[in-house]
């Protein structure tokens, strides 16, 4: 909607026809709350998607018959034996899935659909085979039989535990629409799910989800349930292209109209009382005036007969002009600007990386600088420099014929020479700016250099942002590991066998202060470090990374880069950056209802103090979580409610306020918070809590700790929310019954366990990535998506159903797609046909097939088109640019791409699910007994 003059005037005489104002709700559905209130019935009808309420039905295992036959069929799986990481030396073995009891419904709970596994021990450690009675049919459940032959070892059946391609497909199916948001407490759809969503009073999941939709009163339920309440926040989130970006509103001279005890800003929630001459705070509860300006009449049921047509009364989300008052020293900002430092030592210049840059900057990447939408122009300045041992600076104003050079070789205090003409508009010196470009290339050609600097590089560039009062980014193209006589200077201390043992935190934390206090100065000039790495070796991204970690900056790194063949991602990746740069000078601020409040952050970004966060930019795929907790009781009446206001530099310069609001039900029943649970929220918090962990303790503690919390969720679901039952059964919640699965993914993903395998820097960029994750990221990182390629109806325009990222799932015959928003593998089977290899590959068998390039041509036929088409389209869905690497079966490469399917025995001696499951069920019967 761009700014939005049209709803800033005055009110129409009536609220307006349906359509006309912002998101307006269909008129049989009522209108949006303003009243703080659900005008939709009891709160424990809400949220609870009612597909989650019926009996098993379609792939979620197989039909009640066939449960529990033949058991010994199932042979021993390979490793099931032996010792693993977490010292079983035989796991148990379990029985078979049943359906949760329908006597649920006497404890409260809706009828659900727990998954059921059943397990006692018996001679020989070996359980003895299930044998209980008929399956309750009344819930179209699965029941056990008793088997034969108990001795023998036998394998669970994989198709019998959960698994996250039923429940994938499943909200798929059911929920594949549109997600209106106008109920209290919601669960929105998995964010695996193509949904579109209609604002109308709560935010769009994409920018903001929990753990949790229905908040226990009291932090007694909270406490012994172990699920954090926590949210994981996107506040920039790209939209679809059906959903219209938060509007921008007005408010002129008078400014946000907020509370004036919590500062809270006005929102669909307020509560307008006094004939509309005051609202009451749905936060802190104080009624605060309404400025005469911004006064309107309340119809007969209490609502403000302008609510339609103010986007603030009406929508989740929208942003607002902010005053003088909300800008540094009361200034208003200028525009931002991005300073480009190129690396133009030897081994930079000879991977073909600065050649590549001065080629491809000015037409392939600053033609998508960011601008305001409608708008010919971006209002971004742009800057130059070069560096080795040295740092360059270059003037381009307009009027020069030729760009001037300047040399800074005084490092230990330096500043940059030039302020005028070191940052322009494009349009401005579009003539200088091409000399430079090409003339870099050909000045650095003989570089020798092989010793850098960094920390001067980034102080000059700070420095420059500093003088030219803008906020900004510096976008970094650096090669190797700073060890020139410079401030920030470092030593190579890698020793990759400290990785995994209780001395891992030493290398995973920065070897001094430097870049750490370095990205605090920063930070508080708006000034964010964007590194693009290029190593050949060590680098040290946890010392450096520090200066990204503070400012919200991002980082990547390309191993080895050679511009031939890693040129086209690495100008993807950086083309993206650039164009989907947002917001700059960022503080982001989190309110909530009185009884609770926010307690910890995670993320990239910095706190000076203990509620503001900072970042000095933030865009479209940066999350930070806030953990909640009491600090007194809630109401069921009343809700919850939840405010992120951010503060933040627009790409052209306009200070604004982005606002975010969601409200929640609570409860005083433990089953009620286990039907509103989100699960893919709750695992993107342990794997940033894990984050954290892994600086303080150690790996062995960092592993136990997601295995008690997740044993804790499930025991305490079992204890309160189950029907009685014998103790060997496994009652899983509907809405967590993938937790095992995913909690063993986290504690086993490269970032978290990380293992010999992985180098150092490969440890310190995932835990930077995974630190900034969205909820849509690190589902498909934690559990990677396999789709089956063989089986392609070419026809269709439907990917193909995605399978479980299990060795056991892939046929000698087939090919398959793994990608996990990082990497993307096409795994090809030996016994492949030869005619899809020459369809897709033009080579007659897949050993001719040229691995090496990993990169397909279109060919012209329908299967080659189609798979272009799917891995562009995931290349399109992702933020970073896929690189596809092929791998086919029994090749050496093999035992990485196994590395990806999680479900199994890992590499690093890390459990499989089997594995992985029964240990919690150990757990679990081990906190009940
Ligand atoms: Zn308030």
């Amino acid at each position: 909607m761009g700014s939005t003059p049209s709803s800033m005037g005055p009110p129409p005489s009536s609220t307006g026809p349906p359509g006309s104002g912002f998101g307006q709700p269909p008129n049989n559905m009522g209108p949006p709350s303003s009243m703080g209130q659900p005008p939709f019935g009891p709160p424990s009808n809400m949220g609870q998607p009612q597909h989650r309420m019926g009996p098993p039905q379609g792939n979620m295992g197989p039909p009640p018959t066939s449960m529990g036959q033949a058991p010994n069929s199932m042979g021993s799986p390979p490793g099931q034996t032996q010792p693993n990481s977490m010292g079983m030396t035989q796991p148990p073995n379990m029985g078979h899935q049943s359906v949760g009891p329908p006597g649920s419904q006497t404890m409260g709970m809706p009828p659900q659909q727990p998954g059921f596994y059943q397990q006692t021990p018996g001679p020989g450690g070996f359980p003895p085979p299930p044998g209980h009675g008929p399956p309750p049919t009344s819930m179209g459940g699965m029941g056990t039989r008793p088997a034969p032959q108990p001795q023998q070892p036998r394998k669970l059946d994989p198709d019998q535990m959960p698994s996250p391609i039923q429940v994938i497909e499943e909200d798929r199916r059911n929920r594949e629409e549109l997600f209106v948001t106008n109920a209290r407490g919601a669960v929105p759809p998995l964010v695996s799910t193509d949904f579109s969503v209609q604002d109308q009073g709560n935010c769009n999941p994409r920018f903001m989800r929990s753990t949790m939709y229905n908040i226990p009163c009291t932090s007694d339920i909270i406490k012994n349930s172990h699920i954090p309440f926590s949210l994981t926040i996107t506040p920039f989130a790209k939209l679809k292209p059906q959903e219209p970006a938060p509007p921008l509103v007005d408010f002129g001279e008078l400014g946000p109209v907020r509370c004036k005890r919590c500062k809270a800003y006005i929102n669909p929630h307020m509560q307008f009382i006094d004939g509309g001459r005051r609202f009451q705070c749905v936060y802190c509860g104080c009624a605060t005036d309404v400025p005469n300006e911004y006064f309107a009449h309340l119809d007969h049921t209490g609502r403000r007969t302008d609510c339609y047509n103010r986007a603030e009364l009406c929508l989740g989300s929208y942003e607002m002009t902010a005053t003088k008052d909300y800008c540094k020293n009361g200034v208003e900002p200028k525009e931002p600007a991005f300073i480009f430092l190129i690396d133009v030592s030897y081994n930079s210049v000879k991977s073909g990386l600065v050649q590549l840059i001065c080629e491809r900057l000015k037409d392939d990447i600053l033609v998508n600088l960011p601008k305001e939408e409608g708008v010919e122009e971006s209002e971004i300045r742009v800057g130059f420099a070069t560096y080795g041992k040295e740092l360059h600076f270059y003037n381009v104003k307009g009027a020069l014929a030729q760009p001037q050079m300047l040399v800074v070789s005084d490092l230990e205090d330096v500043f940059v020479p030039l302020l005028d003409g070191f940052l322009v508009k494009l349009s401005e010196s579009a003539a200088v700016i091409d000399s430079l470009l090409a003339q870099i290339p050909q000045m650095f050609a003989e570089s020798r250099e092989t010793e850098l600097v960094l920390g001067p590089v980034i102080q000059a560039g700070l420095d420059a942002l500093k003088s030219a009062e803008r906020s900004g980014k510096l976008f970094i193209f650096h090669t190797s590991l700073p060890i020139a006589e410079a401030p920030g200077k470092l030593k190579n201390r890698d020793d990759r066998k400290l990785l995994g043992t209780d001395k891992e935190k030493t290398l995973l934390s920065p070897q001094n202060n430097f870049y750490t206090k370095l990205g605090q100065e920063c930070v508080a000039a708006g000034c964010c470090v964007e590194l693009f790495l290029f190593p050949n070796s060590y680098l040290d991204i946890a010392s450096i990374g520090e200066v990204c970690r503070l400012t919200g900056g991002n980082m990547y790194k390309y191993s080895y880069f050679q511009a031939d063949i890693d040129g086209d991602r690495f100008l993807e990746d950086l083309s993206r950056q650039v164009k989907h740069s947002s917001a700059f000078d960022v503080i982001l601020r989190v309110r909530t209802s009185t009884g609770i409040r926010p307690v910890d952050f995670y993320g990239n970004f910095y706190m000076a103090n203990t509620t503001d966060v900072e970042l000095a930019a933030l865009d479209c795929d940066q999350a930070i979580n806030v953990e909640i907790k009491h600090d007194d009781k809630l109401s069921e009446t009343d809700g919850a409610y939840v405010q992120v206001a951010v503060l933040f530099t627009s790409v052209s310069g306009q200070r604004r306020l982005r606002i975010h609001n969601l409200s929640f039900n609570c409860c005083t029943q433990m089953a009620d918070l286990f039907r509103s649970c989100e699960l893919d929220t709750l695992v993107n918090y342990f794997s940033k809590q894990a984050i954290r962990n892994i600086l303080n303790t150690n790996p062995k503690q960092v592993r136990e700790h997601i295995m008690n919390e997740v044993s804790q969720i499930l025991a305490c679901y079992r204890k309160n929310c189950a029907n009685p039952s014998s103790a060997g059964q496994l009652i899983l919640p509907e809405c967590m019954k993938l937790l095992p699965l995913y909690g063993n993914c986290v504690i086993k993903n490269d970032g978290i366990q990380g293992g010999s395998e992985i180098s150092t820097d490969d440890r310190s960029y995932l835990t930077h990535l995974i630190n900034s994750m969205s909820v849509e990221s690190s589902s498909v990182f934690f559990y990677p998506r396999l789709l089956p390629l063989h089986t392609l109806d070419p026809d269709t325009k439907e990917f193909p159903s995605a399978i479980r990222c299990s060795t056991e799932r892939l046929q000698d015959d087939g090919v398959y797609l793994l990608e996990n928003g990082l990497s993307m593998f096409m795994w090809i089977g030996h016994n492949v046909s030869s005619k899809w290899v020459s369809s897709v590959f033009g080579v007659n068998s897949a050993a001719q097939i040229d691995i090496d390039k990993g990169q397909l041509l279109a060919l012209d036929n329908p299967v080659s088109h189609r798979v272009m088409e799917i891995i562009s389209e995931i290349r399109n869905e992702r933020h970073r640019y896929l690189k596809l690497t092929i791998v086919r079966q029994r090749d050496k490469l093999e035992s990485w791409f196994n590395h990806f399917l999680v479900e199994d025995k890992g590499l690093n001696g890390s459990a499989s699910y089997v594995d992985f499951l029964c240990h919690i069920h150990k757990e679990i019967r081990n906190i009940l007994s």
